[in-house]
């Protein structure tokens, strides 16, 4: 974090705050790792803070220290209202733009409190009067590590905020494995495992949860992997009704596109999911090397994320959804022809 934005954060924070801690929709590791990393933080130094998330956050989550003080403002809007209100700080964590957060956009551009954006996605939008933005970051959780570092606060690093901080970087560095996982990362994380993290528990409350229902789900997606050597691309797709034979919980599909993308020489994959309650497809990115999903994303379905690892969807059926990608395609055949 630079020095300007150092000063700025120092001068904001230098008398007790009512603070509020948000992150993304559907938010996963990461958000809900770095805001109640962020919450903790803050409280240690005196301040009030609270971390609302727009919607719930998956199962394998809810073990985080803290957790069960999150206001899900989908479930709870009288209350997270309430703490917006008196808010003095807006922390807006693992998000690029107030459009993410979903329902609660609205009400955090009402407030009048002044924001503090940390964040690594591509794009950020320009609402904070602090902004710490950095693409090349492995995950926010890291983000707020030297944020920390970065107001002389270090040793405010507890058991509970090693921990959170450990989760957000781990899922989102997939286990340390990302390109974006440098030398600094494995750093900071051997600081928060000096602090207390407990890095096998962690791994397996977040990774060996899996239900039956769950792996029955994956086994449908694999089921329905298509590779498209041509383009070094690989997809999978579920459908609703797949999704409800095997009783699909949120957080079940979470890195399902990780296996079309293991397949050798694919280095784009996509995975396509029907939610017929909004009437969307849902749609995840990933690749390898240089091809940016994030752009790819952008151009043609309304989402964005990173270079390697992004979001969006589409409001076609799912089987036309599907046709069209295979018809984009070929205008990124040369991007996608040789592989990295
Ligand atoms: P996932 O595919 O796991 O939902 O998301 C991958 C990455 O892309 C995450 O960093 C996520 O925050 C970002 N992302 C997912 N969906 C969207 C979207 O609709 N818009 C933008 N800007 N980013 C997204
Ligand atoms: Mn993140």
């Amino acid at each position: 974090m630079n020095s300007e934005t150092t000063a700025i954060v120092k001068r904001l924070l230098d008398s007790p705050k009512n603070i509020v801690v948000t992150g993304h929709k559907n938010p996963d590791g990461d958000a809900v790792g770095s805001c109640l990393g962020m919450s903790y933080f803050l409280n240690s130094l005196g301040h009030k803070a609270n971390v609302i998330m727009p919607n719930d956050f998956p199962d394998f989550l809810k073990w985080i220290p803290g957790c069960a003080e999150i206001v899900v403002h989908e479930q709870n809007v009288e209350k997270s209202l309430e703490l917006i209100r008196g808010v003095d700080i807006v922390f807006t964590l693992d998000f690029n733009s107030l459009a993410r957060t979903g329902d609660l956009q609205k009400y955090l551009k009402e407030s009048n409190a002044d924001f503090v954006m940390i964040d690594h996605h591509q794009a950020p939008d320009n609402y904070a009067v602090a902004m710490y933005s950095d693409v090349t970051m492995s995950s926010t959780s890291e983000m707020v590590y030297h944020f920390m570092d970065a107001l002389g606060k270090l040793e405010a690093i507890s058991v509970e905020i090693a921990t959170q901080l450990y989760t957000g970087i781990m899922t989102d560095t997939g286990s340390f494995r990302f390109p974006a996982t440098t030398a600094t990362t494995h750093r900071v994380i051997a600081h928060l495992i000096e602090a207390g993290a407990k890095n096998a528990t962690i791994h397996q409350k977040v990774y060996d949860t899996n239900s039956r229902d769950r792996m029955k789900l994956l086994g449908a997606a694999l089921k329905n992997l298509n590779i498209l050597p041509e383009y070094h691309t690989a997809y999978i797709s579920l459908t609703q009704k797949e999704l409800d034979t095997y009783n699909f919980k949120k957080g079940d599909t979470e890195g399902f596109v990780n296996y079309a993308l293991s397949v050798k020489d694919v280095k784009f994959a996509v995975i396509f999911i029907e939610n017929k309650q909004e009437n969307i497809v849902k749609i995840s990115f990933r690749s390898k090397g240089g091809f940016s999903v994030n752009d790819f994303a952008r151009n043609h379905y309304n989402g964005g994320g990173h270079i390697n690892a992004a979001g969006g969807r589409s409001s076609k059926s799912l089987s036309e959804t599907i046709t069209e990608f295979i018809t984009i395609l070929p205008s990124y055949k040369k991007e996608l022809s040789h592989v990295s």
